[in-house]
């Protein structure tokens, strides 16, 4: 590993226990071919099936569209009234500062990488730039420091990352190339890098706030993905927790991957049934409710939030 800045490191106790989660051990693990291929057919078989009942319609799924319609169908086809604040921006900011570290030479310093992260995304003019570009001096400062805090923490938690172990943040990976659907990731950080069919590479997603079983299904997604179009698995799955410098992981197996994949197409068979074929919404009280525009006129979602604590678990890297 090499340093942020041109010392030798000293790496701290968090670091060094990320250090030792990043590190290859045990056995080179390689999947089968005829596995690789087995997942594939199924996957097209399947999508086949449901382009036939799609009447024409397309279909791009990502982690969110599958977290969303399986957390609450009637909230996923609720319409949109997202808004930009600072503290729905800070996780996007902050990834953005991350990239822009991992491939930093020199001493880096996170208000600064912050300031530069905002500054290239108000140059990019997307949905995010634009609202950046507007902000008041007030809330600009509240931005700088809600994500300066995630990078900052990044910082404490990750060791140097060196270049030759293939660090790249904000990665896209799609499967397939083209047709009516797609299935897309975008990964927070992968390190390493298939060697021939031996699975090397270790896919993070950068997480704030509570342990949500949702964010293991994130990952899985993101492996299916991996394996579906370069036919070689990652091997191994990381939420990382800044708040409490902790990784939970999960080794890639075959059965992990049939367990995406069938998630992935009973997903889009809930989508076909509710967007083309005319299926009703279910209503599925949860952790969504506190921010669902339908949470006024739902008995379900009413319940729900009488009942529960108040007790937050926002995770600043959520959409
Ligand atoms: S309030 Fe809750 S249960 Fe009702 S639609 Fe929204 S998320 Fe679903």
């Amino acid at each position: 590993m090499s340093d942020h800045s041109s010392a030798l490191p000293r790496l701290t106790p968090a670091q060094e226990s990320t250090l030792a989660v990043l590190r290859r051990s045990g056995e080179p693990l390689v999947f089968t071919e005829a596995f690789i291929n087995d997942l594939r057919d199924e996957a097209n078989e399947a999508f086949a099936h449901f382009t036939d009942r799609l009447n024409g319609n397309t279909m791009f799924i990502t982690k969110h569209t599958l977290a969303s319609v399986f957390d609450c169908e009637a909230h996923y086809l609720a319409p949109d009234d997202f808004s930009w604040t600072p503290a729905r921006a800070r996780g996007q900011v902050a990834h953005r500062a991350i990239q822009l570290l991992i491939n930093w030479r020199g001493e880096a310093v996170p208000t600064e990488l912050v300031d530069d992260a905002v500054k290239r995304l108000v140059n990019e003019e997307s949905g995010l730039g634009l609202w950046l570009d507007t902000l008041e001096p007030a809330d600009q400062a509240d931005l700088r420091g809600q994500a300066g805090d995630l990078v900052t923490k990044f910082m404490e938690c990750f060791p140097p990352l060196d270049p030759r172990s293939r660090p790249v943040t904000e990665s896209s990976t799609q499967w397939p190339v083209d047709g009516p659907i797609l299935l897309r990731g975008r990964s927070d950080l992968t390190i390493g890098r298939p060697e021939g069919r031996e699975s090397r590479k270790l896919i993070v997603d950068l997480k704030s706030g509570r342990v949500q079983a949702r964010h293991r299904e994130d990952l899985r997604f993101y492996a299916l993905v991996e394996t579906l179009s370069r036919r070689v698995p990652p091997r191994l799955l990381a939420s990382f927790y800044l708040d409490s410098a902790q990784p939970i992981t999960e080794d890639v197996t075959e059965g992990l991957l049939r367990s995406a994949l069938r998630r992935t197409l009973d997903g889009i068979n809930a989508l076909v049934e509710l967007k083309v074929e005319g299926r009703p919404a279910v209503a599925q009280p949860g952790a969504s409710c506190r921010w669902c525009p339908l949470a006024t006129t739902c008995a379900p979602g009413q319940a729900y939030l009488n009942q529960r604590d108040d007790n937050s678990d926002g995770d600043a890297f959520a959409p």
